[in-house]
Protein backbone atom coordinates (compact mmCIF):
# COMPACT_ATOMS: atom_id res chain seq x y z
CA UNK A 1 0.00 0.00 0.00
CA UNK A 2 1.03 3.02 -0.61
CA UNK A 3 1.32 6.43 1.67
CA UNK A 4 0.45 9.29 1.44
CA UNK A 5 3.05 11.76 0.32
CA UNK A 6 4.64 14.37 2.69
CA UNK A 7 4.29 16.97 -0.37
CA UNK A 8 0.59 16.96 -0.67
CA UNK A 9 0.02 18.82 2.70
CA UNK A 10 1.30 21.20 0.82
CA UNK A 11 -0.68 20.69 -2.01
CA UNK A 12 -3.06 24.00 -3.31
CA UNK A 13 -5.49 21.60 -5.13
CA UNK A 14 -7.86 20.60 -2.18
CA UNK A 15 -11.49 19.15 -2.27
CA UNK A 16 -13.03 22.51 -3.30
CA UNK A 17 -10.79 22.35 -6.18
CA UNK A 18 -10.75 18.95 -7.36
CA UNK A 19 -13.59 19.53 -10.30
CA UNK A 20 -10.87 21.08 -12.34
CA UNK A 21 -8.00 18.10 -12.28
CA UNK A 22 -10.23 15.28 -13.41
CA UNK A 23 -12.40 14.89 -16.23
CA UNK A 24 -16.08 14.88 -15.27
CA UNK A 25 -18.51 11.72 -15.77
CA UNK A 26 -19.71 12.84 -18.50
CA UNK A 27 -18.63 13.77 -22.08
CA UNK A 28 -16.84 17.14 -21.78
CA UNK A 29 -16.36 19.00 -24.80
CA UNK A 30 -12.87 20.36 -26.55
CA UNK A 31 -13.45 24.07 -24.71
CA UNK A 32 -14.57 22.81 -21.40
CA UNK A 33 -11.92 20.83 -21.55
CA UNK A 34 -9.38 23.39 -22.32
CA UNK A 35 -11.14 26.13 -19.32
CA UNK A 36 -11.23 23.21 -16.77
CA UNK A 37 -7.62 22.20 -17.20
CA UNK A 38 -6.85 25.80 -17.54
CA UNK A 39 -8.06 26.62 -14.04
CA UNK A 40 -5.70 23.65 -12.85
CA UNK A 41 -2.60 24.40 -14.55
CA UNK A 42 -3.42 28.02 -12.56
CA UNK A 43 -3.13 26.35 -9.13
CA UNK A 44 -0.74 24.24 -10.21
CA UNK A 45 1.91 27.34 -11.56
CA UNK A 46 1.51 28.76 -8.24
CA UNK A 47 1.66 25.28 -6.26
CA UNK A 48 4.98 25.17 -3.98
CA UNK A 49 5.17 21.26 -4.25
CA UNK A 50 4.44 21.30 -8.25
CA UNK A 51 8.09 19.52 -9.45
CA UNK A 52 7.39 16.86 -6.52
CA UNK A 53 3.55 16.21 -7.39
CA UNK A 54 4.95 16.00 -11.01
CA UNK A 55 7.68 13.55 -10.61
CA UNK A 56 5.37 11.45 -8.52
CA UNK A 57 2.74 11.19 -11.27
CA UNK A 58 5.33 9.75 -13.34
CA UNK A 59 6.86 7.60 -10.48
CA UNK A 60 3.18 5.89 -10.12
CA UNK A 61 2.06 6.15 -14.10
CA UNK A 62 -0.77 8.04 -12.76
CA UNK A 63 -3.02 7.73 -15.71
CA UNK A 64 -5.73 10.06 -15.47
CA UNK A 65 -5.59 13.83 -14.88
CA UNK A 66 -4.00 16.94 -14.08
CA UNK A 67 -0.78 16.50 -11.62
CA UNK A 68 2.37 19.12 -11.78
CA UNK A 69 0.70 21.09 -14.37
CA UNK A 70 0.65 18.48 -17.00
CA UNK A 71 -2.20 16.53 -18.27
CA UNK A 72 -2.08 12.55 -19.51
CA UNK A 73 -0.84 13.42 -22.81
CA UNK A 74 1.71 15.85 -21.77
CA UNK A 75 3.24 13.22 -19.01
CA UNK A 76 3.41 10.38 -21.77
CA UNK A 77 4.97 13.10 -23.86
CA UNK A 78 7.60 13.96 -21.04
CA UNK A 79 8.36 10.14 -20.14
CA UNK A 80 9.08 9.65 -23.76
CA UNK A 81 11.60 13.06 -23.92
CA UNK A 82 13.19 11.63 -21.17
CA UNK A 83 13.91 8.46 -22.28
CA UNK A 84 14.98 9.61 -25.55
CA UNK A 85 17.44 11.83 -23.52
CA UNK A 86 18.57 9.05 -21.29
CA UNK A 87 19.55 6.79 -24.60
CA UNK A 88 21.44 10.02 -26.45
CA UNK A 89 23.32 10.81 -23.58
CA UNK A 90 24.14 6.76 -23.12
CA UNK A 91 25.36 6.69 -26.92
CA UNK A 92 27.51 9.40 -26.02
CA UNK A 93 29.10 8.17 -22.38
S1 LIG B 1 1.07 20.78 -8.67
FE1 LIG B 1 -1.12 20.97 -9.08
S2 LIG B 1 -1.93 18.89 -8.93
FE2 LIG B 1 0.07 18.91 -7.96
S3 LIG B 1 -0.28 19.25 -5.81
FE3 LIG B 1 0.09 21.24 -6.73
S4 LIG B 1 -1.93 22.05 -7.29
FE4 LIG B 1 -2.15 19.84 -6.90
Amino acid sequence: MLTEPMWRASARCRRDNAVYFFAPPHFERKPEKDAREGAARALCRACPVQQECLEYSLEVSEPHGIWGGLNELERKRLVRKRAAEREAAQQYA
